[in-house]
């Protein structure tokens, strides 16, 4: 069969066993992770090098065709598929074969790894190296550096490292018209002009394809202690967090969980409690270079906590830690739930939570954890229709309504560009809007992603 002139285009540009045109073979790139998101693909092309992507985006432009970023696909706003509304063909650019991983820079801590590399390969390379990525999330061996810059990814360890935003210490990006943008000295200091590398993270691949992340290390804390603490309602958790943050500054992770998700997380891995049952959970981490089991133990005792679980060897904390790391695989398996990715000021957590509980009836099940310590929400609701709009914008307008934002670390994605105005203004979105049209004019990059198309 002769290739259309995309196709052929493409295979010019990446070599003719990267560019996949098969339907079966296509089929995993075509499909998100949360089963709501799909749409066809014209092809899937797989390039090796910033060089090569260069190429694929002149070829793409060439032949109007969109460009749709992919990493491991395990993104949750349905940004990394094809969009099934898009008219014109759509290519993913998977990063699937950009996995080098570059030298440590003992000076600075810092590590070039390319965009494809997973957030388990990156944590590997730095622990052999006796450092540590200060990232982590339970699709760690999926998700992308290139992804996760994107999206300016968070994860349980944010509330003592920060979000994606604070390891990137340069970038290598490809934008829209096939230019090459490299700024990986790795300078502390470094404030001449604007920060094009700052931009592009949390762009979620609407402005440029990320090639390579220069990683921020930090140095490693191996020894680990960590608590599982039931609680009467979702104002305890709070009431704990704060009870034990300013005596922790080993404090790793602070996680919230319910008694509706534990109970399906507990039926899908065929276990029973460690701890009594109660309306929520508090997961308590602390990481430091001496063993931190007893700085926790007497926070919790200060904070009036009689009952938890804890643990300080690594298979009783991994069997701890999976209570709220299979949360998303449970409520899977359940059904296919909306997924929305709130962040609420602390002290406006709870009310959200109840706001949440009674505004949701007619047959929805909220299921609500998430990340304690950076008031950050994933509000997972089954029982509904997928397609079913309303209940998206209920939750993310409460979420407003309380002083939050409609995306603390998922992104907006396809799924959350309709109420980007509730989280941001008129103002700032017009700035996006221009940022978005002076750099990718023709709206090849991830169209309908982030900002929705003008009507
Ligand atoms: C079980 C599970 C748990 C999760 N937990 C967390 C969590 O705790 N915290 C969190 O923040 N997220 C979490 N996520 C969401 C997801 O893993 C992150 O958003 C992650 O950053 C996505 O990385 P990825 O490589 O899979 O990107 P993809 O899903 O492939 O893409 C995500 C977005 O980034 C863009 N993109 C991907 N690669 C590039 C690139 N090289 N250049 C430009 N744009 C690109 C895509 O176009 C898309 O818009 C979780 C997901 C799952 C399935």
């Amino acid at each position: 069969v002769t290739p259309s002139p995309l196709v052929a285009a493409l295979r010019d540009a990446a070599g003719e066993p990267h560019v996949l045109v098969d339907a079966d073979v296509r089929a995993p790139y075509e499909i998100d992770w949360t089963r709501r998101w799909s749409g066809s693909a014209a092809a899937v092309v797989r390039p090796r090098t910033a060089g090569e992507v260069s190429a694929v985006l002149r070829a793409c432009a060439e032949h109007g065709a969109a460009v749709i970023p992919q990493g491991g696909n395990t993104g949750l706003v349905g940004a990394s598929v094809p969009r099934s509304q898009e008219p014109r063909p759509q290519v993913v650019l998977s990063a699937a074969r950009m996995t080098t991983i570059g030298e440590i820079d003992r000076a600075t801590l810092q590590m070039r790894a390319e965009a494809g590399v997973t957030l388990g390969a990156l944590q590997a390379a730095a622990r052999s190296a006796g450092l540590d990525a200060a990232v982590d999330f339970a699709a760690r061996d999926s998700a992308t550096v290139g992804g996760i810059a994107a999206c300016d990814a968070g994860g349980i360890r944010a509330v003592r490292h920060g979000t994606a935003r604070m390891r990137v210490a340069g970038l290598e990006a490809v934008m829209a018209d096939g230019s090459v943008v490299c700024r990986m000295s790795g300078l502390l200091k470094d404030n001449a002009g604007y920060d094009l590398p700052a931009l592009l993270v949390g762009s979620e691949g609407t402005l440029g394809v990320i090639t390579s992340v220069l990683w921020q290390l930090v140095p490693r804390r191996d020894a680990r202690a960590l608590a599982l603490v039931p609680v009467g309602s979702v104002s305890d958790a709070v009431a704990l967090l704060v009870a034990v943050r300013q005596h922790l500054p080993s404090l790793d992770a602070c996680e919230l969980m319910t008694d509706e998700g534990l109970a399906l997380v507990l039926e899908h891995i065929g276990t029973t409690s460690p701890v009594r049952r109660a309306a929520a959970y508090v997961l308590v981490e602390c990481a430091a270079r001496a063993d931190p089991l007893e700085a926790l133990a007497a926070a919790l005792d200060a904070a009036g906590v009689t009952d938890a679980a804890i643990a300080d060897d690594t298979a009783g904390r991994e069997r701890l830690w999976q209570l709220r790391e299979r949360h998303t695989e449970a409520i899977g398996a359940a059904g296919i739930p909306h997924k929305l990715d709130v962040g609420v000021p602390l002290d406006r957590l709870a009310a959200f939570c109840d706001a949440v509980q009674a505004a949701l009836t007619d047959g929805a099940r909220p299921i609500l954890f998430g990340h304690l310590g950076d008031g950050n929400l994933h509000v997972n609701v089954l029982g509904h229709d997928a397609a079913e709009e309303s209940i998206d914008e209920l939750v993310l307008r409460l979420a407003a309504q309380h002083g939050g934002t409609i995306s603390a670390e998922h992104g907006v994605g396809v799924a959350k560009a309709r109420w980007l105005h509730l989280s941001r203004t008129r103002e700032e979105i017009a700035v996006m809007r221009a940022i978005k049209s002076a750099l990718d004019p023709e709206c090849v990059l991830n169209p309908g992603a982030l900002l929705q198309p003008r009507t």
